[in-house]
Formats: structure tokens, sequence, C-alpha cells
């Protein structure tokens, strides 16, 4: 999401007559677009600040702005510990970037005294709308490209501080998405990811339901049906979202590939309560059960939080248990992060560090197992592979993926980027597979 974000802010400021650099060094402007879903990822963006911060005492023309997340979170309050910040940008507030410079800009090249920190935190009607600039359409094509179709989130699990920092569910038109797509693909793209904090809920307050399918899946077959593009993706969903149209868009939609992210984050109905999670670690199974059945070669991913306030071994185990079961191919699990201002973070009996990190290495330790043993499967058949992007190592190489959204590296000249390509598997690790082209 803040990917996207920040190209969207870069195709505005572009657009602007604003030059994005290669190096950081030669930039008169930097903005950190920033993350507070991790305590982590909020300190590693405050040593970042803090750093320009000097670079801006030594040259006072130097801008620096906080956008995103962390600038919702703390407004003005970065200024305690970064008093030499030029901008401080919130989540509703990205398209307005450009106004902001353009007068800070005018300020700095004017003799008068430093302007004051600016400081947009305000919720916009609209914003969502607002999320929709390209650089890739401006320059090289991207094959794989996001599209932003809704904001915020409504659910509040205890843990989260995304409803803070998004604010409520608010979704574009779905007419106006299908533009957005039917440019990219024009351009070159070939495999389009739907952004949203809970992707599954897209419209469900604003569009109705048509022939018994949510707005989700009414976008998902408007989308499905540009020519061009070969696969469609999204990114989060919520199993509460999974009905039985998302259901069968997994059967009947061939570019969704055979891959699909349930969020489970913990296996014990306590936690899962306690979260605010609405589902049970039995409804989830049986979601699972209809997800394969629709779809047999379904490779699956989730989200798993250890150490949430109160979980005991015998609440572990229900997630390790569960886990192991279902057999995913892959999981982002996370040790949990206390967020200030979330009702976790009050909640009594915070697990101790090293006990969520020895649960962290169990869960670990199940995944390898599985992704390897699924991997190694795959060795000696033939995959069909969208050629994504050239390889970061060695030169010459490019990466691609799976229908079960796996990545795939192999040899294959650039002009090939965009392609569906069928590759027999010669190797496989936990992370990745190498292919050739057959
Ligand atoms: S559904 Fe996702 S974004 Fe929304 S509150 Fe829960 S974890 Fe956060």
């Amino acid at each position: 999401m803040n990917e996207r974000d920040s190209e969207a802010v870069a195709s505005l400021l572009r657009a602007r007559g604003y030059a994005l650099v290669e190096d950081e060094a030669q930039a008169d402007i930097v903005l950190l677009n920033t993350c507070s879903v991790r305590d982590l990822a909020e300190q590693k963006a405050m040593g970042k600040a803090a750093h320009l911060n000097k670079r801006k005492r030594r040259n006072p023309r130097f801008i620096v702005g906080i956008l995103g997340c962390m600038a919702q979170n703390r407004g003005a309050d970065l200024l305690d510990r970064l008093p030499d910040l030029d901008l401080v940008v919130g989540t509703q507030k990205f398209h307005r970037v450009p106004d902001h410079l353009d007068n800070l800009v005018a300020s700095l090249r004017g003799q008068g005294p430093r302007p004051a920190t600016l400081i947009d935190l305000d919720a916009e009607a609209g914003s969502q709308n607002e999320i929709r600039g390209h650089v890739s359409t401006e320059s090289e094509p991207q094959v794989s490209a996001y599209i932003s179709i809704m904001q915020g989130c409504n659910m509040h699990c205890t843990f989260c501080i995304v409803p803070k920092t998004r604010g409520e569910e608010r979704s574009r038109p779905l007419d106006d998405i299908v533009r957005e797509a039917e440019e990219l693909v024009a351009h070159g793209t070939r495999e389009i990811t739907l952004l949203g904090q809970i992707v599954t809920s897209y419209g469900r307050r604003e569009f109705p339901m048509v022939g018994g399918k949510t707005p989700f899946v009414q976008l998902l077959e408007r989308l499905h049906a540009l020519p061009q593009l070969h696969r469609l993706r999204f990114t989060s969903p919520h199993p509460g979202g999974f009905k039985a149209d998302l259901i069968a868009a997994h059967r009947d939609l061939p570019k969704l590939g055979e891959y699909a992210h349930l969020p489970l984050q913990s296996g014990s109905d306590r936690i899962l309560r306690a979260m605010n999670r609405p589902y049970t670690r039995d409804s989830y199974r049986r979601l699972i059960d209809q997800l394969r059945a629709a779809q047999p070669k379904i490779w699956l991913s989730t989200d798993i939080i250890v150490g949430f306030p109160g979980e005991t071994d015998e609440d572990f185990a229900a997630t390790r248990d569960l886990f192991r079961e279902i057999g995913f191919e892959m999981a982002y699990l996370f040790k949990y992060s206390t967020r200030t201002g979330t009702p976790a973070a009050e909640m009594p009996d915070q697990v101790p560090a090293e006990i969520a990190e020895a649960r962290h290495r169990e869960l670990m330790a199940i995944l390898e197992k599985r992704s390897l043993a699924r991997h190694q499967e795959l060795v000696g058949t033939t995959e069909e592979v969208l050629a994504q992007e050239p390889a970061r190592r060695p030169a010459g190489r490019l990466m691609g993926r799976t229908r079960g959204y796996r990545k795939v590296f192999f040899d294959a000249p650039a002009h090939r980027l965009g392609e569906l390509l069928p590759l027999r598997i010669t190797r496989a690790t936990v992370a990745a597979l190498e292919g050739e082209l057959v």
C-alpha cells in the first residue's frame, strides 16, 4: 500500500515539474512515506528522519517531509524529536503534497524567516479517489502494477493501528478502477494487484449486490475480462469476506491463478475473540476446505501473530496444530508488536519477548519444511510463469511467478518480460524455484 501511495505522489510531483533522482544525496527534497503497523517500522523511519534533519541543519533550503501512517499516528508530536521537519502529511492528504511543496519552495526562495512546519492530517471526503497516477504510465511499462481500490478499515481488530491511521472504509467507484486498469494494460501492464486494507469489503456500503455477487467480485469479473491482462491479484482480504461468490471466483476466473491469502492470525478461538476476529478455527478450516474444493491446486498463504497478550502454551499449540494441519506454502509470521492506542496494548498478560521468539521459530520451522516439500514436488514439471522483472542477481536472469504465486528465476532475454512462459522447474529451495524455458 505504501509503495502504491508513494508511486501516486511521485506521479503527481512529476506532473508538477519535479523530477525523481536516482540517488538520495542529489535530492533537494526527501519525503519519507512511513508505516506504523509495527513498532520497528516507526523506529526505522524515525532514525532515517533524524539523519535527514541533520542534513537540513547544514542546508536550510533542503526540504524534509514525513508522509503516511506515522505522520497520521503521531502528528505534531513528531516535532518533539524532529523539530526541523518541513512537512507532515497524513494518509488522506497525499494528493495535497504538490501544492504544499510549491508553497514551501516559494517561501524558501524568498528571504523571509523559515516557514512553520506544515501539518496536514484531517480526514478528507473522496481522498480514496486520488490515488490513481502511475509513474509507469509516464515512463517504462511495469509488468506488474498496483491499483488502490479502497482505503480504511472498520473491523477494529484489537492489535491493529490501521483503523486509526487509515480511517473509515471508503471505496472508489468501480468504473474508475476499470478505467485505470485499462490505461495500465494499454501501457504494457500484465498483472494487476488490487490493494486495500480490507479489499473483500470493497464497496459493501456504497454499491449494491448484483446477481448475488458482492461489489468486490463484480470488480474482479470486470477486470478479468480485460483481454491483455494475464493475472489478477488482491491484498489484503479478510476471511469474513470469503463468501460463496468469492470462493466460486477462484474456480471460475483463471487469471486469479491458483493462489489465495487468508490471514488467520491465531488458531485459538479464545485469542481470536480477544483479537476481535469474527471467525473460529472451525469456520476458518471450513473456508479452506471450500477453497480447496473449488480450486484443488490452490497454494495458500496466511498471516499469524504469536505472543498476543494472554496467549498461553495451549493457545499457541492450537495455532501451531492448525497451521501444520492446513499446510500453508507461505506465511507472514509476526511477533506481536504493541501499538499504543490499540485495545491490545492495554491488555494484561503481555507475553515475554523470548516466549514469542520461541513460538515464532517453531512456526517458521513448520513453514520452511512445508514450502520446501511443495516446491520440490514441482521439480521436473512445467509451470506457466509470468515474466515480471529482471532478477537482481545475477544480471541477465529474469524473475517470474507461477500461477501459485511462487517466485521462479530463469535465463531469458529481457524482451520476454510481460509474457506467460512455459518453464520447466529445475531446482527448488525454501524461498524460490529455478527453471528453464521449454
Ligand atoms: S481487518 Fe486488517 S486492517 Fe482491519 S483492523 Fe483488522 S488487521 Fe487491521
